[in-house]
């Protein structure tokens, strides 16, 4: 089992299906699990499909990513 930490660290790759299978399965298990990782996951995989549905004409997508990330950490932290 994940720490919700590790969850949120992969949660990116996760999104970007860049993990090992076994990782993945890791992370799909945790976000079943924990409602604070899955909130996050759902916010963030709602800001990725709005960054790819408008993103192309975006200067720096990895930039406001960037800044997702942190606001989503920031969240898990005040919320634990
Ligand atoms: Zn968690």
């Amino acid at each position: 089992m994940l720490t919700c930490q590790e969850c949120v660290d992969k949660l990116q790759s996760y999104i970007d299906r860049e993990l090992s299978e076994e990782e993945h399965q890791e992370v799909a298990q945790h976000l079943s699990r924990c409602g604070h990782c899955a909130d996050s996951f759902q916010f963030e995989s709602g800001v990725l499909r709005v960054v790819a549905r408008c993103g192309r004409s975006t200067a720096a997508p990895e930039e406001f990513k960037a800044r997702i990330r942190v606001v989503v950490r920031t969240t898990i932290v005040e919320t634990k």
